[in-house]
């Protein structure tokens, strides 16, 4: 996190702010704008500047790896909006899915161990009761009888609470669905995950452990990209893979086919033939944060 924006020098961005009245002062006087000084987000950037700000951002994480780290932009594709689907029926609890997961987006491994998606262990007899759900049941005995399994990870939600929350704009919605975080303009105030209804947004709170042999080189701005200390990031649906044509490192690991991935808007994919023929619901419908992750149970 730097003051000059994605991939600046020197001051942190948060101790630039907490500076914020004397930098504008001080910009004033020396007749430089402010915006100059504390940069832009990154989808307020220029064509060239996203150009330059790729470049320097896969600069400074090959050096930091010791390894080429390529850092792509590929924005939303128009007439696509994604959406997830979730077959209750099939999951197994295994969880191929969160180690699929972690291999591909580069959390941290260790102090703090992050995974964005939680596999929840339920009794069959009281249904979708989140209260009595155990996230840390032991994953060499499932299926365990008179249990199911319920994957959980960012929803994608449509009003999303934890965008309305960001006191800086370091997180929205992008237009095929996924909901981002620019971790260059994330000031880790956390604000988005005490908005968060389905606990999906993980902080960094010390610097992430992430050994370079076990790092995922082919990363997104948005997405992958090794994150620094201090900031909150969530899953993408692979934004990385998906904005290229490829499904989701958790759709491809799934042994089961439990995990269904698409376009919404394009009548033939895998994900609106679920919408159209299962039914489906979304957690905490209540709460009209309308998720583009959908549950059904196949059979
Ligand atoms: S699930 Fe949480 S993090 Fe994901 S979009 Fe919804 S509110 Fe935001
Ligand atoms: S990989 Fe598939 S079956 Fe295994 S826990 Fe994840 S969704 Fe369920």
């Amino acid at each position: 996190m730097s003051a000059g924006g994605p991939g600046g020098g020197g001051l942190s961005r948060r101790q630039f702010l907490g500076r914020g009245l004397a930098v504008v002062a001080a910009a004033a006087a020396s007749g430089c704008r402010v915006e100059e000084l504390i940069g832009r987000s990154f989808r307020e950037l220029s064509r060239d500047d996203v150009a330059r700000v790729l470049a320097r951002a896969a600069r400074r994480q090959s050096a930091r790896f010791g390894r080429p780290v390529t850092v792509d932009g590929a924005g939303p594709l128009p007439g696509v909006d994604f959406g997830y689907g979730l077959d209750l029926s099939r999951c197994i609890g295994c969880r191929r899915c969160v180690t699929a997961c972690v291999k591909e987006n580069n959390p941290s491994r260790r102090r703090p161990q992050i995974q964005w998606i939680k596999v929840l262990e339920l009794d069959k007899a009281r249904g979708v009761d989140l209260a009595h759900a155990d996230a840390y049941y032991e994953a060499d005995a499932v299926p365990r009888p008179g249990h199911f399994y319920m994957p959980v990870q960012c929803q994608q939600c449509r009003k999303p609470p934890c965008v309305k929350v960001c006191p800086v704009g370091a997180t929205w919605k992008e237009p095929d669905g996924i909901v981002v975080v620019d971790y260059d303009w994330c000031i880790g105030c956390r604000c988005c995950m005490s908005a968060c209804p389905y606990g999906a947004r993980h902080f960094n709170w010390a610097e992430p452990d992430l050994p370079a042999d076990e790092l995922n080189p082919s990363t997104h701005y948005l997405g992958n990209r090794p994150r620094p200390k201090g900031v909150v990031e969530k899953c993408t649906f692979c934004i990385q893979r998906v904005r290229h044509g490829r499904y989701p490192a958790c759709v491809e690991a799934c042994p089961v086919g439990a995990r269904k991935f698409g376009n919404l808007l394009d009548p033939e994919s895998e994900i609106r033939q679920v919408m159209e023929r299962k039914r489906v619901f979304v957690l905490k419908e209540d709460l009209g944060t309308q998720p583009q992750f959908y549950y059904f149970y196949a059979t």
